[in-house]
This record gives structure tokens, C-alpha cells and sequence, in this order.
């Protein structure tokens, strides 16, 4: 089992390297950080990561990811994937070293009173709804400035960057023109010189479109099952 875990894990270090040397918009040499998503894995799964290299880890749920943490600790840089209720905030502020899923000026607002409690700068991404999903949360591309702009006038957060997921499709290639187009939107948010952030990441691309992902500008992508094989429920 280890053994495979460290050789899925540098199969996906290859390919995402081999992603960056085809990218033609952006940079080539931008450096990707994988998140290794071990929600549904055990501790034991994420040793092996660890062993493997991995030093960023992502979980969906607050719950789980606090009791792996409990174990784990700071050997590794936490990230928050999943949609995060504000009666969640407390304990996710604890620990997380980024937060990829603020979805609302609300959710922004209670996280960044949280860390104003306990004295921390919290790192936050602001999750894009690009695709309209009913069943993804996000912020609609048409709210997307004025929303950065009031979450970026709150204290005690540092605007990183955005996040996004396409759609299912079926045809990987689909998920193409919407990673391009959060590519854009991403450049222009660095050019809007925001207070309280530093626009260094763009976080999007899973196991089946992580490639095409980094291909269009992602300097950040989630995997799991490619790592860790599909996840028992
Ligand atoms: C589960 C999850 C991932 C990883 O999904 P895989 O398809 O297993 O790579 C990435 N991002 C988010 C937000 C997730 O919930």
C-alpha cells in the first residue's frame, strides 16, 4: 500500500511538471503546489504521503481534518477544500493554514473575526462559482470584485488568491475554456492591487482534470484519488 501511495504521488509530481512545459498562456516555469487531499483516508494513508513528500494536505470537513490534525500537527500545511459553515469557523481557524472555500462575504466576515479573537492573519482563498452549479458553492463571476473588494477591507484576513472546480464532464477537455477564463480573472484580480492580500494563488484541478488545470494557469491543484485511490464512504 505505501509503496503505491509514494509511487501514485510522484506519478502525479510528473505530471503535473510534464502540464507546465505545455502550457501556453501562462508562465511555464510557475511552480505548482499539490495539495494532497486525504479526506476519507486515514492518518495512516497520510503518513505515507508525508514519507512520499507531501506537505500540503486538504480536507473537506472540519471534524475530520481537526482529529487528524490532533495526530498529525503542524508537519504539514492544512488546507480547507470543502464548504465551511460558520459554526465551523472556530475550529477551522485554529488550524488551517489556508482556507480555499470562502464562498460569501458572511462566511469571510465570521472567519475574520474568529482570527481577530485568537490574534491571527487567516490566509483565505475566495471560491468562484464560474460554472453556475447549483450543487457547488462560489461566488457568481458578476459579484466577484465587489465581493473581493469588502472581504479585502475585513481584518485579520490575507487574500491569497481563488479557487474553482469545473463541472463533471464527461470529456475532460470541456472543463478547458472555464480554467482559462478563471485564469484571466485571476490576472485581473492581481491587478487590482487589493489591501490585506497577496494574489499568489490559483487553486483548481482534481483528479480528473488536474493536468488541463496546470496546462491553463493553475498554480495549485487537489488530488485525491489519484494519490490515494478511490475513497470509501
Ligand atoms: C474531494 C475534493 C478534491 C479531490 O478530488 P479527487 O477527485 O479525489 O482528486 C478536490 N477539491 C475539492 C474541493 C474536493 O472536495
Amino acid at each position: 500500500m505505501g509503496q503505491e501511495i509514494a509511487e501514485r504521488y510522484q506519478d502525479v509530481l510528473a505530471k503535473i511538471e510534464a502540464a507546465k512545459a505545455r502550457r501556453t498562456l501562462a508562465p511555464k516555469d510557475t511552480e505548482v503546489t499539490l495539495v494532497a487531499v486525504t479526506k476519507n483516508h486515514d492518518t495512516a494513508a497520510m503518513r505515507e504521503a508525508i514519507a512520499a513528500g507531501a506537505v500540503n494536505v486538504g480536507e473537506n470537513r472540519v471534524q475530520e481534518a481537526k482529529s487528524k490534525f490532533a495526530e498529525i500537527g503542524n508537519a504539514v500545511t492544512w488546507h480547507i477544500i470543502g464548504h465551511l459553515q460558520t459554526n465551523k469557523v472556530r475550529q477551522a481557524v485554529k488550524f488551517s493554514d489556508l482556507i480555499h472555500s470562502v464562498d460569501s462575504l458572511h462566511l469571510a466576515e465570521a472567519i475574520s473575526s474568529e482570527a481577530a479573537r485568537i490574534d491571527k492573519v487567516q490566509d483565505i482563498l475566495v471560491q468562484v462559482n464560474l460554472a453556475k452549479e447549483d450543487s457547488k458553492s462560489g461566488v457568481y463571476r458578476e459579484d466577484l470584485l465587489e465581493t473581493l473588494q469588502k472581504v479585502t477591507a475585513l481584518p485579520n484576513l490575507r487574500l491569497r488568491g481563488l479557487m474553482c472546480m469545473a463541472p463533471n464532464y464527461e470529456d475532460v477537455e470541456m472543463c478547458r475554456p472555464l480554467f482559462r477564463e478563471m485564469y484571466k480573472i485571476y490576472q485581473e484580480v492581481q491587478d487590482l492591487d487589493l489591501p490585506m492580500s497577496n494574489i499568489n494563488t490559483l487553486s483548481m484541478g482534481m483528479t480528473h482534470d488536474y493536468e488541463i488545470a496546470v496546462e491553463e494557469g493553475a498554480n495549485m491543484v487537489r488530488v485525491g484519488t489519484a494519490i490515494f485511490g478511490p475513497r470509501q464512504y
